[in-house]
C-alpha cells in the first residue's frame, strides 16, 4: 500500500469520468478465474502497477478509457486482461466467426509484445490469439486467421489488407484497443484506424492509449469512444 501510494505521488495519477470505480489494490480484487490467477502468478507480477490499479477495474466494468502514460508502465496487461474476462463472458456466438478483441499496434514490433503478453494469458482459457502484421506471409497469416481466432493483434495496414482478402469479419468484434495511437497517426494510420473502427459495432468496449494527445487524437478519441474514463499518468505534453 504504502509503497503504491509512493509511486502515485511521483507520477501524479489523475482519473476523471462520471461513476468512476475505485481502484483495486491486489490481483485477487479484481475477481478473476482462478486458472487467470494461476497464469498471473507465473509471469510472477506480484501486485498490480499503479495503472493497472487504476485502469482494470474500470475496464473490468465495461467502461470505455483513455489512457495517456509514457512506456514502461504495464499498460499491456491492463487491457490484455480484461479483455480475456470479455471474452469468457460472450454467450455462444453461433455461426459468427472473427476475432471478438481486436488490438491493433503501430508496429510489427510492438504488435508482437502484446501478441506474445496475450497469449500468457490466453492460454489459460484456450483463447486463441493471431498476429497480423507486415514482413509475414500474407498467405500464411490468411490460412492462420481462416482457422479461426478470438484475438487478434494487428498493424492497421495489414489488418486491412486481411479483412479485404476476406480473411477475417468484424461480425464478433466487441473489445477494440488502439495502443499508442499518438505513434499510430505518426505513422499515417488514421485512414485505416477509422476503416477499422467503422466495422465494429458501436456499442463495443474501446479503449486508446498514448503517450500524447495531439488535437488529431483527442478529436477521434471524442468520435469513437463513450462517455470514456480517462487516466492520466505522470507529466504528459
Ligand atoms: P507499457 O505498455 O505501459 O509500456 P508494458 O505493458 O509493456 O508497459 O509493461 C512493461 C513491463 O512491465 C513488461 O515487461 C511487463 O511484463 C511488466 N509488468 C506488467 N505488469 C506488471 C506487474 N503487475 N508486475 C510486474 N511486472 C509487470
Ligand atoms: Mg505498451
Amino acid at each position: 500500500d504504502q509503497d503504491v501510494s509512493e509511486y502515485k505521488k511521483s507520477l501524479a495519477i489523475r482519473v476523471s469520468g462520471f461513476d468512476v470505480p475505485r481502484p483495486v489494490r491486489t490481483f485477487e480484487d479484481c475477481g478473476f478465474s482462478a486458472e487467470l490467477m494461476k497464469a498471473i502468478a507465473k509471469q510472477a507480477y506480484e501486485k498490480p502497477t499503479p495503472i493497472q490499479c487504476q485502469a482494470l477495474p474500470i475496464v473490468l466494468s465495461g467502461r470505455d478509457v483513455i489512457g495517456i502514460a509514457k512506456t514502461g508502465s504495464g499498460k499491456t496487461a491492463s487491457f490484455v486482461l480484461p479483455m480475456i474476462v470479455h471474452i469468457m463472458d460472450q454467450p455462444e456466438l453461433g455461426k459468427e466467426e472473427g476475432p471478438i478483441g481486436v488490438v491493433c499496434a503501430p508496429t510489427r514490433e510492438l504488435a508482437h509484445q502484446i501478441y506474445l503478453e496475450a497469449k500468457k494469458f490466453a492460454k489459460a482459457h484456450g483463447i486463441r490469439v493471431s498476429a497480423v502484421y507486415g514482413g509475414m506471409s500474407k498467405l500464411d497469416q490468411f490460412k492462420e486467421l481462416k482457422a479461426g481466432c478470438e484475438i487478434v493483434v494487428a498493424t492497421p495496414g495489414r489488418l486491412i489488407d486481411m479483412i479485404k482478402m476476406k480473411a477475417l469479419t468484424m461480425l464478433r468484434a466487441t473489445y477494440l484497443v488502439l495502443d499508442e495511437a499518438d505513434r499510430m497517426f505518426d505513422l499515417g494510420f488514421e485512414p485505416q484506424i477509422r476503416s477499422i473502427v467503422g466495422q465494429i459495432r458501436p456499442d463495443r468496449q474501446t479503449l486508446l492509449f498514448s503517450a500524447t494527445m495531439p488535437h488529431k487524437v483527442e478529436k477521434l478519441a471524442r468520435e469513437i469512444l463513450t462517455d470514456p474514463v480517462r487516466i492520466t499518468v505522470g507529466e504528459v505534453g
